[in-house]
Order: C-alpha cells, then structure tokens, then sequence
C-alpha cells in the first residue's frame, strides 16, 4: 500500500479522512489508529511519513521513486522512528533515548515522525513523556499511535489524538480476489491460510509463490497431532522434525505465527463458529481431536505462552530455545 488511493481499496473511510486532510493541508500532529490485527495500521502509518517527507510530492500522493520514499520504504530514514514494546511494555527509557536521538540526530528535515506499535502497552509515565513530546514548539512533530486493543489506551492520550478507526477486513472479499488470479490457482484453502497472514494482495501472492508457508502449515499441523496423540515425544519432534524443517529464523517465527493461527481455529471452533477457521479446513479431522483434547482454560494458556514467545524471538532470542522452552511450558 504505497498511495491513498491503494488504502482506499481496504480502507476507505479512513483514507477519504486523510485525503481531504493532505488537500486542505489540516494535518493532525497526533493519530491513534485503531483497528485488530492485519487491517493495514503500519502500511497506513508509513504511508502517512512518506506523505508529510517525500520531496516530490504528486497531489495527495507520495512519489514512490525519490530518495526519501525510498528510504522510508526500506526502514531507512533518520527522521522516521518505530517504537515496539520491549517485552510487555514500553518503557521511559525508550522514549528518552527516542528523544534524545531526534534531538542530536535528526537534522534532514524540520519534520519528525514517530510511530508507536502497541500503544496499548504504554506505560503511564512513557504515555506523558509522549505527550509532553507533542507539546515542544521548536520541532514538528507527528506521532502515530498504533493499536489492535483501542479499549486499552490511556484517556490522556486519547483525548490528544485524531482517532481514526480501522475497519475489520473483508476476509470474503479478499479471499475470492485471490481465488480469481488465474495465473496463480491459489485454492479455497491457501486463500483462507494467506488472508490470515496479510491484507496486501501483493504480499500474498509473495507467500504463495515461496510456498514455504503451506510447509511450514504441514510442520505445525504435526505439533498439533504430537500434543494430542504423542505429548511426551512433543521435545523429540522439535529436534527430529519443526527445527530440521523450519531453518531460518523466518521461517520459525512464522512457525509460531501460523501455530497461533491453528490455537486460535480450536478456541473459535469450540465456539461453534468452524467457518472461521484459517488454518483448518471446516471438518478437518485433526481440528474435530484438538476441540475435544483442549480445554479452552489450556488453549488460552497454550496462547498466552506462545505470545510471550514470539516475543522473545522479536527480542533475537535463539529460535531452538524460544521453541524448546515452548513446547515444555505447553
Ligand atoms: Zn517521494
């Protein structure tokens, strides 16, 4: 999603909102934009830094093609700052060492921009540093508060903000536009497993084409049958099968991310709600075991633990130890 009109397709009332806004030059200094996961909030995020820095500006749109474009679209720009959470929560000292960075560093432009995912995890003293942030005069500043759990934002920030709610995806929609490129044959089931990991239809049929997210669907499908039908080899499976198959660290974590998929499937298929599943076909005989083998206290459990393992793959972590610990715990 490099232009407004792309977020259009997705997204279209917030992106007519920050359309109107670029043409009457009305800008907010502050967004907090809302919405679950995979609706688009980081695309929509850099595609505002790309809007306020780029040098060659067509109408509302950036360029796409100059060199500060380029840069934010690599993750390459000295004036535009991510802030993740480090472990659960954001901390002062990463927006200290934010400000002190914008402050000795960020001399390309007048503009500053910072993007802050999670922002639900803000602790209440980092939350007033932000806004104190906001409020210095000598600099202009946007920030760009980002976050699946609206319900879990602090009212002072809130109330600071421009709220601009992200709508829930199409799934149907998008999932038919994948079943229809021709060239692609992408099957009912692939379109379900794809439109759990992304909105971007060219991302997508990047997964696709690599094919390493079906294989690494068959690899967490056998953790699953080894928690049921094997639990004590569930260490031996690790080692003789998820670590020789899943290589890259890429490749691991999206093993964790599709095996957060397939948990998720069990609790809302327990829910009754089975047309909802991403990674199980409706029927699918291991899907019928898992819904009878977990409790949903063990899932949420299973769930909870999983998270903090991805984050601690986020943190660089070794992925043998994230996974060894995992299915230990589980
Ligand atoms: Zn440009």
């Amino acid at each position: 999603m490099q232009t407004w009109n792309d977020l259009q397709q997705v997204q279209p009332l917030a992106s007519k909102i920050m359309m109107n806004s670029i043409k009457r030059n009305r800008l907010s200094h502050a967004y907090l934009v809302q919405g679950s996961r995979g609706t688009g909030k980081k695309s929509f995020a850099r595609l505002i830094a790309m809007t306020l820095l780029c040098e060659a500006r067509q109408g509302v749109n950036p360029c796409q093609t100059c060199n500060t474009c380029h840069r934010i679209m690599t993750g390459n720009h000295p004036d535009l700052h991510w802030i993740e959470p480090d472990g659960r929560t954001i901390r002062n000292e990463q927006i200290d060492l934010l400000r002190k960075e914008f402050a000795y560093t960020g001399l390309e432009t007048t503009q500053k921009i910072y993007i802050v995912s999670s922002a639900e995890t803000l602790t209440v003293n980092a939350a007033n540093r932000i806004l104190k942030f906001l409020e210095e005069p000598d600099v202009e500043t946007t920030a760009i508060l980002l976050t699946d759990n609206g319900r879990g934002i602090i009212p002072t920030i809130r109330s600071r903000c421009q709220v601009i709610d992200f709508q829930p995806l199409d799934q149907t929609a998008f999932r038919n536009r994948l079943i229809n490129i021709e060239s692609e044959s992408i099957t009912e089931n692939n379109a379900r497993l794809l439109s759990a990991l992304t909105n971007n239809i060219d991302e997508a049929i990047l997964y696709h084409q690599e094919e390493t997210i079906y294989h690494v669907r068959d690899v967490v499908k056998q953790l699953v049958y080894e928690l049921i039908v094997r639990y004590p080899e569930r260490y031996l499976f690790v080692h003789q099968k998820w670590i020789p198959a899943l290589k890259e660290r890429k490749e691991q974590e999206l093993g964790l991310d599709l095996l957060i998929i397939a948990l998720k499937d069990v609790v809302y298929a327990q829910m009754g709600r089975e047309d909802e599943t991403f990674l199980f076909q409706s029927g699918d005989g291991l899907l019928e075991r898992a819904i009878y083998e977990f409790t949903q206290k063990r899932l949420l459990q299973m769930l909870k633990d999983l998270l903090h393992a991805r984050q601690k793959m986020n943190q660089n972590v070794h992925p043998t130890l994230v996974i060894e610990q995992l299915v230990l715990q589980f």
